[in-house]
C-alpha cells in the first residue's frame, strides 16, 4: 500500500435471517437443499489451480440419512501433500507481497458473497453436511464466517497500524510479515464457520495455507472453496486437501517450511500434533505457531438466587442446540437443593415438548442427528451406563436409534456423585449431567467446579446475589476462557466475544479477535536513521 492510508469498511455483525413460513430465505435455502440432496457432488483436491481427482473416493452422506449419498470426495496420496506443499510455497512468492488492500478486498468480496448468493448454498449445505436446522446453519455458515471474513479484515488494518514511536533523526516502523513457510490449517466438522475462518484468517495476513478440514464436513468446505475463489482468491494460497489425517500430518509437519498450524478439533489429536511438532523442531526454518482451540467440559453453576426458569432455558439452548455438539455447549450442571425439583421439572416440560429427533429439512425439527455413527455408539454407551450405574438416573430421554439417521434424544443424567463420568468426560452428544448441591455448600461447589474438568473453554453463572456472583467471578478465573454471568454458555458473537479456553482446551488465541491474526505474524522492526554517525567517539570521551 503505497498511495494511501486506507481505512477498511467498519465491520457489523451480519443480521440473522428468521426463515419463517413463505420467507423468501426459507423458498431459497428449500430449494438449494433439495438441489443438493438429489444431485452427487463430487468433491476434488484444490492444489494450485488444479483440481485434482484421484479416482480413490468416499461417499459423503447426511447424519440423518445416512444410507443416502450426496456424492464423494477424493482421498489424497502423499504425493498430492507434498505438490500442494509446493503450490502454496510458488503462491506465496507473490500473495507475500500483494499489498494488504488487495488481500483485504477478495476476502470483503468474500464475505458479501456469502451473505448474498452463496447463502443458500453455505446453509443448505451445511444442513446436510452436518445435520444442522437452518437457524443453527444461519448462525454458523452465514453468519458468523461473514462476521469472522469482516472483522478480521478491520483487525488486521488496526494491527497494521500499530506502530512504535520514533526520536529525533530516527524513523521506527514495523512491518507486519507473514510467516516465513506456510501454514496447515486443521478444522472440525461443527462449525463451518471455523472450516472458513481457520485458513482465511492465515491467509488474509498474507500466509499461504495448507487445509485439511474434517471428513465429516467435506460437502460445505467444497462451498466455501467454491466462494473464495468467486472471490478472486488467487491459486495456491489456500489448498484444500482431504484425506488421512495422519498421512496428510506427517508429510506436513515433516517439511522444513512448516512455519504454524491452527488447529480446532479435541484436545488428544492437538497434543499428539504439539508433540509431533516437538519431536521435529531441529528442522524447521522457523520455530512454528502453534495455535489450537480444542475440547471443553462445560459448567452451568446455578446459585440458590437464580431464577428457575431463567436456568432452566439455560439449561435446555445450552446443552441441546446442535445436539449439544458445540465445544461450549453446557454439559455438566450444579443446581442448589432448594430449587432443584423446580428447575428439572421445567427442564423436563421444555424436553418433552421437542419432537423426537429428525431431519433439518422439516423446519418443525429442533434436534436433529449427532455427526457419524462412531459418535452416536459412544453416546449410546454413556446412556446405558448411566441406566445401569446407581449414582445415576436418566430422568429425561435416554433413547438412541440409528436405523435412519444418528438420532440420540436430548437426555438428562442426574448423579449423586460430582465426579460421576459424565461430570468429567466431554461427552459431545446432547447429553448433559446434572448435580444436586446442598445450599450451604456454595462455596465449596465452586472449587468443586474449578477441580472436576481438565477443560477451562466456557462456563456460566446464575444467580441475582451480587457477592455470590462476584466470589464465583474470582473463584472460577481460570475455570473458563469465555465466562458467561446469567446467561447460557453457548453462542459468542465475533467481534463481541472473542472465543477461546485455556487449561486442556488450547491456546486461548481467540478466534475472531486481533489477538489471533497476531499469531500469524512475525514483524520485522526497521529503525532508519537520517544523519548517520561518522565519529565512533561518544562526549563522555571527552
Ligand atoms: P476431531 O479431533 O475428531 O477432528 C478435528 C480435526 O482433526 C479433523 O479435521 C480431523 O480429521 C483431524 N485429525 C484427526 N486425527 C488427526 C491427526 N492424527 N493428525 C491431524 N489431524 C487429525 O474433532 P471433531 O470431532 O471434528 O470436533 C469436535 C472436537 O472439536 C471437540 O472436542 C470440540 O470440543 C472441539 N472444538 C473446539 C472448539 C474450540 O473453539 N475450542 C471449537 C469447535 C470444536
Amino acid at each position: 500500500m503505497g498511495k494511501g492510508f486506507f481505512q477498511v469498511p467498519w465491520a457489523t455483525n451480519e443480521t440473522i435471517l428468521g426463515y419463517a413460513p413463505g420467507s423468501p430465505e426459507r423458498e431459497a435455502v428449500q430449494a438449494q437443499y433439495k438441489t443438493y440432496f438429489n444431485g452427487k457432488a463430487d468433491v476434488p483436491l484444490y492444489i494450485g489451480s488444479e483440481e485434482v481427482r484421484t479416482g480413490n473416493t468416499r461417499s459423503m452422506s447426511p447424519p440423518h440419512d445416512h444410507t443416502h449419498s450426496v456424492g464423494q470426495y477424493h482421498l489424497a496420496e502423499k504425493k498430492h501433500v507434498s505438490s500442494a506443499i509446493e503450490a502454496a510455497l510458488e503462491a506465496r512468492i507473490k500473495w507475500a507481497q500483494l499489498p494488504w488492500e488487495q488481500r483485504a478486498a477478495i476476502f470483503l468480496k468474500a464475505a458479501d458473497l456469502m451473505a448474498g448468493p452463496y447463502r443458500a448454498k453455505m446453509n443448505a449445505a451445511t444442513m446436510i453436511a452436518q445435520s444442522k436446522t437452518i437457524h443453527q446453519a444461519e448462525i454458523d455458515s452465514a453468519c458468523e464466517l461473514i462476521d469472522f471474513l469482516r472483522f478480521n479484515v478491520q483487525f488486521m488494518a488496526e494491527i497494521y497500524s500499530q506502530q512504535p514511536e520514533s526520536s529525533e533523526g530516527i524513523w521506527n516502523r514495523v512491518e507486519y510479515r507473514p510467516l516465513e513457510g506456510f501454514v496447515y490449517a486443521i478444522t472440525p466438522f461443527n462449525f463451518t464457520a471455523i472450516a472458513g475462518n481457520l485458513p482465511s484468517s492465515a491467509a488474509l495476513m498474507g500466509n499461504v495455507v495448507i487445509w485439511k478440514p474434517s471428513s465429516n464436513q467435506v460437502f460445505s468446505a467444497k462451498v466455501i472453496m467454491d466462494v473464495f475463489k468467486a472471490a478472486g482468491l488467487p491459486d495456491g494460497v489456500i489448498n484444500m486437501i482431504a484425506g488421512n489425517p495422519a498421512m496428510i500430518t506427517d508429510t506436513i509437519l515433516d517439511h522444513p517450511d512448516f512455519a504454524g498450524i491452527h488447529y480446532t478439533g479435541s484436545t488428544e489429536v492437538f497434543q499428539s500434533l504439539w508433540k509431533q511438532i516437538a519431536n521435529n523442531i531441529a528442522q524447521y526454518k522457523t520455530y512454528p505457531k502453534i495455535v489450537g482451540e480444542t475440547g471443553g467440559k462445560d459448567f452451568i453453576i446455578a446459585h440458590p438466587t437464580a431464577p428457575a426458569q431463567q436456568v432452566a432455558t439455560a439449561i435446555v439452548r445450552g446443552a441441546f442446540e446442535y445436539q449439544g455438539q458445540k465445544c461450549s455447549a453446557a454439559s455438566r450442571v450444579y443446581l442448589p437443593k432448594s430449587t432443584a425439583d423446580t428447575i428439572l421439572d421445567a427442564v423436563k416440560k421444555d424436553v418433552a415438548s421437542f419432537k423426537p429427533p429428525g431431519s433439518p429439512e422439516d423446519m418443525s425439527n429442533f434436534i436433529t442427528a449427532v455427526i457419524n455413527e462412531g459418535s452416536f455408539d459412544d453416546l449410546a454407551g454413556y446412556i446405558d451406563r448411566a441406566k445401569a450405574d446407581k449414582d445415576a438416573e436418566i430422568i429425561a430421554g435416554g433413547g438412541y436409534d440409528k436405523s435412519k439417521g444418528y438420532f440420540i434424544e436430548p437426555t438428562v443424567i442426574l448423579t449423586t456423585d460430582p465426579k460421576y463420568v459424565t461430570m468429567k468426560t466431554e461427552l459431545f452428544g446432547p447429553v448433559v449431567t446434572i448435580y444436586v448441591y446442598e445450599d450451604k455448600d456454595w462455596s465449596k461447589t465452586l472449587d468443586l467446579v474449578d477441580g472436576t474438568s481438565e477443560y477451562a473453554l466456557t462456563g456460566a453463572v446464575m444467580g441475582t446475589d451480587r457477592y455470590a456472583l462476584d466470589e464465583a467471578t474470582r473463584v472460577l478465573e481460570n475455570c473458563a476462557g469465555n465466562f458467561y454471568i446469567n446467561d447460557k454458555p453457548t453462542g459468542a458473537v465475533v467481534g463481541q466475544q472473542p472465543f477461546g479456553g485455556a487449561r486442556a482446551s488450547g491456546t486461548n488465541d481467540k478466534a475472531g479477535s486481533a489477538q489471533n491474526l497476531l499469531r500469524w505474524v512475525s514483524p520485522r522492526l526497521i529503525k532508519e536513521t537520517f544523519v548517520t554517525p561518522e565519529d565512533y567517539k561518544y562526549p563522555f570521551l571527552g
